[in-house]
This record gives C-alpha cells, structure tokens and sequence, in this order.
C-alpha cells in the first residue's frame, strides 16, 4: 500500500490522463514526420514505470538518477519519439486550458 501511494505521487509513472491527452492531441502533431503514421506504442512497464535519460556530467561521472520521458515507438517505421515527462504534462494541461 505505501508502496503504491509513493509511486502515484511519483513524476516517473504514468497517468493514464497523459496518454489519452497524446492521442487527443491535434492529427497533425501525431503524425510521424518520417512515414506519417499515427500510431505509436508507448514505452512502459507494467507498473505504469516510463523511461529515463541517464544523468551523467561533462567529466563522465554518471549519476543515479535520470529525467522522466515518455518514449513513442512509430509502429510503422520505429521513429522514436521522446517528450519529458513533467513539461508533457504541463503541455496538456496547456492545451486543455484552450478547450
Ligand atoms: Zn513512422
């Protein structure tokens, strides 16, 4: 149980309102701008855990945490798109303001 509040307050899960949010989004910002599919596979656990880039300083040293993303696959022709979790969310909130 405290192990499931900690990961709902965490920045790195995913919430199902960002995902439907993605796919709301306007046709023309969900096009792949390789092939121009639409449809894209999420990168996630099943925990709802996203991807993260690795931290690491300009002397190499590498440290033990990385930057929430949200990881697209194109299902057509693998383009990978990435959005930073926490500005993605501000993003949608932001469009749903215009609504
Ligand atoms: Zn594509």
């Amino acid at each position: 149980m405290a192990e499931k509040e900690k990961a709902k307050g965490s920045s790195d899960v995913l919430d199902l309102e960002v995902v439907q949010a993605f796919h709301n989004m306007h046709p023309s910002q969900q096009k792949c701008p390789v092939c121009g599919n639409d449809d894209w596979w999420l990168l996630h656990d099943e925990k709802g855990n996203v991807s993260a880039i690795p931290w690491a300083t300009s002397k190499g040293e590498v440290k033990a945490f990385g930057l929430p993303l949200l990881t697209f696959f194109c299902n057509r022709c693998g383009f990978v798109r990435q959005h930073f979790l926490d500005a993605f969310k501000a993003y949608m909130k932001e469009l749903r303001k215009d609504e």
